[in-house]
């Protein structure tokens, strides 16, 4: 074809979690730990407002920046939950999922040769965002740091070219938590500079212990702060693309524009299911955390009993424990471990290159499917010699 692509399209690479997840139909019988999102089905009543919605006729464009009813179901969230106050009518934004979110916000704040500094192994989704804004991912390594930034680190990748830090915790695929004495040590470092904290906080309902500590709490950092949410894990609706951006109007007014043009609105039905999720379903999240916490647990101990080093997860639903011990890479480690041992789990170099030695194990999966994953690893280790 004599026609050239963007050269920046051209350029990004397939996932490696979609690199490996190709492997896995040619292991017929393998217990797959790789997927990442919850087990559990959407929750009846808010399939119900769905469905009621469709039914209703309520399929039309809603505004461009959702339904108002929903963005004050949004706004009434967030100031519930996390004392945050964000107005409905021009500082929230329903959006398809975070993912269409993120986009929108780093196509809003992002020119040619910025940087964006985003703590590593991370989510393997936001660096092909950035870099279809010309823009350039710096890596900040966290693997000897328990998966947390550590704040004199970040201040040393920060240069005249940084435009923003991408923060997510809970975190895939670490299964990481922030504390608040955490957030207040970067707090600082924050404040120094001009820059933008893109914190998405996805997995922000699935924490297990204290509750989920965000930027935005600090009234010194929210005109900087900018949030992205949805409702994919905590209420189960991968498939029903509801996300959100909360940000300062100064930003947001500008964030809408690339919305409107990109999405005009978020789908109609799923708004409608969503409202029913945000204003009668806030108990859903807390009901599968019960069970993440039952399954993180067994993970956790079944894999220490083998001998293998892991950081407790205290969020989402993934476990991130090391294979360096085992001497292959982790790719050649998660490749053994499927066509050997009949478990498919994600390699950690899918996760940048600070992933290299781990492997992401998704908890979001049956007590007897993870005994039966967690018995075929062990079989498999006991096979490698050490
Ligand atoms: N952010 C992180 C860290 C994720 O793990 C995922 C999905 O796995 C997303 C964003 C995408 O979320 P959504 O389905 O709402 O677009």
């Amino acid at each position: 074809m004599s026609m050239k692509l963007n050269k920046r399209v051209e350029a990004i690479q397939i996932s490696g979690i979609r690199q490996f997840a190709n492997q896995i139909p040619s292991t017929p019988g393998a217990v797959n730990l790789t997927i990442g999102q919850p087990d559990f089905p959407t929750p009846e009543a808010v399939k119900q407002a769905g469905t009621e919605a469709i039914r209703n006729d309520q399929t039309s464009y809603t505004h461009n920046a959702g339904a108002m009813e929903l963005r004050q179901a949004v706004q009434s969230f967030f100031k519930d939950s996390y004392g945050l106050s964000y107005r409905a009518e021009d500082e929230i934004i329903v959006t398809n999922g975070a993912s269409e979110g993120l986009d929108s916000v780093f196509r809003t704040i992002l020119e040619e040769g910025d940087e964006v500094i985003l703590p590593a192994p991370t989510y393997p989704g936001y660096e092909p965002l950035v870099q279809l804004c010309g823009a350039k991912v710096v890596y900040l390594d966290t693997s000897e740091t328990g998966f947390k930034p550590d704040p004199q680190a970040l201040e040393e990748l920060i240069t005249e070219r940084t435009k923003a830090v991408l923060m997510n915790f809970p975190s895939n695929p670490t299964g990481v938590t922030m504390e608040m004495k955490e957030l207040d040590a970067l707090k600082t470092v924050f404040e120094r500079h001009d820059l933008f904290i893109v914190a998405d906080e996805i997995y922000s309902e699935n924490t297990f212990g204290g509750a989920h500590c965000t930027f935005a709490c600090f009234e010194s950092l929210r005109k900087k702060t900018i949030l992205v949410h949805g409702l994919s894990k905590s209420h189960s609706m991968t498939g029903w693309r509801i996300g959100f951006i909360l940000g300062p109007v100064e930003v947001m007014q500008h964030v809408l524009k690339v919305h409107q043009y990109n999405a005009i609105c978020a789908s109609t039905p799923s708004q409608y299911a969503a409202m029913e999720a945000l204003v009668n379903q806030r108990h859903v999240p807390a009901e599968m955390n019960k069970a993440y916490i039952e399954r993180r647990d067994f993970v956790y101990k079944r894999l220490t009993e083998m001998g293998i080093d892991v950081v407790m997860p205290t969020g989402a639903f993934y476990i991130f424990p090391s294979v360096k011990k085992f001497g292959l890479s982790s790719y050649d480690f998660a490749i053994r471990l499927l066509k050997e041992g009949g478990v498919a789990a994600v390699p950690g170099s899918a996760f940048t290159e600070y992933g290299e030695g781990f492997l992401r194990i998704s908890y979001a999966y049956s007590m007897p499917v993870l005994k039966q994953g967690m018995d075929r690893l062990e079989n498999f280790i006991s096979t490698l010699k050490l």
